[in-house]
């Protein structure tokens, strides 16, 4: 096995130009030590669904980072003192016309797209040339055999990844390198609110409050370029035979007229909406039909193909990581904020050239770890509130889906 040199242009094959990738690609350009391949299937950015960034990711302080009331404990009894005073400096050294971006997107609801195209012409405007993009599908063949001795490659190929099952010798398609837990179905409907709309658990209660079954239970916060427009997203829980029912692509008159349960109980909570604040629905309304899972690869580096002398694998010499959706994925809206953070903790890593491989390795995994439990945590939180939240009226149904002791 070579030994690890500080080679001052070590090519870092970045797979997957998604928010995650693109960010990773942004923060590891301006360390001038790498030679960035930036691999993209899609030649164009598309995807206008809206998504939510957390301020934790421009926190200031331990405080800042840790507000959230659901999970502020949770944080601190996962990290030690150090991650969190180390995680907190690291936003520091995040490059200003990046950090800049970070501070719009976390106003409000933010259009996937818009996160993209932004941190693609940043990258371009740089000017650097230290990034390559290649447009195309890569294979996991194709993946592999690209990996010259000492390249670093990083899998940012979202939920359906590429090289999670490649990335550790002891798992294959048969054992995959992933655990996962299916929270529930659900169809996420959305729109926008012509009136800036607060919703908290009263609003959220009183506005179902005809709506027996089929509660339309919204996350509301504004929209990063207005704060007038509201970006509602509601989520409504369905069973699995209902979701097998639902074809792929459907509109809001199919739901109509084969799930009319549902429709009527959206059409009270935004008729009460409308009654209150005196605004409209603004465009379409969007409604998907999504199984919300909740996962995360057991091994999120290569290291144990590291130990393995004598094995033909190119992970052997040349380190891999999974970093996003490829390692982490959870439902309700936190998913792209943990995969941003990841990759600020994998570009920070990265940048510092005196550590040792394997601790590099190490720490990661630690980290990601700690990610996945304080994630794991918090879902299950949301779901179990869910759950008591859509039975609050039948203490029944109610007391079984409590266990105290
Ligand atoms: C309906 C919906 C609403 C959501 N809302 C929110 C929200 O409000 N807040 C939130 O935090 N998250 C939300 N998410 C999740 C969020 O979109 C993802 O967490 C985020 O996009 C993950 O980023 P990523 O870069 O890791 O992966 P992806 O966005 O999946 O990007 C992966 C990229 O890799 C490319 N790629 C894949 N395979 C290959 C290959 N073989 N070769 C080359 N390129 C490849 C893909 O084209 C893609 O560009 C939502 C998801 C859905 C479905």
């Amino acid at each position: 096995m070579p030994p690890e040199t500080s080679n001052p242009k070590r090519q870092v094959h970045v797979i997957g130009g998604g928010p995650v990738g693109l960010i990773l690609t942004a923060l590891l350009q301006t360390m001038g030590d790498y030679s960035i391949r930036l691999y993209e299937k899609r030649s164009t950015y598309t995807r206008t669904r809206m998504v939510k960034l957390d301020t934790y990711l421009i926190a200031d302080s331990v405080e800042d980072y840790c507000i959230d009331y659901i999970d502020g404990e949770n944080v601190e009894a996962v990290f030690d003192r150090t991650d969190l005073d180390e995680g907190v400096a690291s936003r520091q050294s995040i490059p200003a016309d990046l950090r800049l971006l970070l501070l719009d997107w976390t106003l409000g609801f933010c259009p996937l797209n818009a996160i993209e195209q932004a941190l693609s012409d940043l990258i371009d405007s740089r000017g650097t040339g230290s990034v390559e993009r290649i447009v195309g599908e890569l294979t996991a063949e194709d993946a592999l055999a690209m990996v010259g001795l000492d390249d670093i490659v990083i899998d940012c190929t979202g939920s359906r990844s590429l090289l999670r099952d490649h990335i550790s010798p002891t798992f294959s398609s048969a054992q995959p390198n992933l655990f996962k837990v299916r929270l529930e179905y659900a169809l996420v409907i959305t729109f926008l609110y012509s009136q800036t709309y607060v919703c908290d658990e009263y609003c959220k209660y009183y506005k179902n409050a005809e709506n027996d079954h089929y509660k339309f239970i919204p996350a509301v916060h504004r929209t990063f370029y207005d704060q007038g427009v509201s970006h509602v997203t509601g989520i409504v829980n369905i069973t699995e035979e209902e979701f097998r029912a639902i074809p792929s692509r459907f509109d809001s008159q199919w739901l109509r007229d084969n799930l009319p349960g549902v429709t009527l109980s959206m059409d009270r909570f935004i008729e009460r909406i409308k009654h209150e604040t005196g605004g409209e629905i603004l465009g379409e309304t969007e409604i998907v039909r999504i199984p919300l899972d909740l996962y995360h690869a057991r091994n999120v580096t290569s290291r144990k193909w590291r130990g393995l002398d004598g094995a033909e694998h190119p992970f052997v010499n040349a380190p891999a990581f999974l970093a996003g959706d490829s390692a982490i994925g959870s439902p309700y809206f936190q998913s792209i904020s943990l995969g941003f953070e990841c990759a600020m903790f994998l570009a920070g890593l990265l940048g510092q050239q005196d550590l040792p491989l394997q601790e590099r390795f190490d720490r990661y995994e630690n980290f990601m770890y700690k990610q996945w439990l304080r994630v794991y945590m918090r879902s299950k939180m949301i779901k179990h509130n869910k759950d008591l939240f859509e039975t609050l009226d039948d203490t029944f149904a109610l007391l079984e889906k409590l266990h105290i002791y």
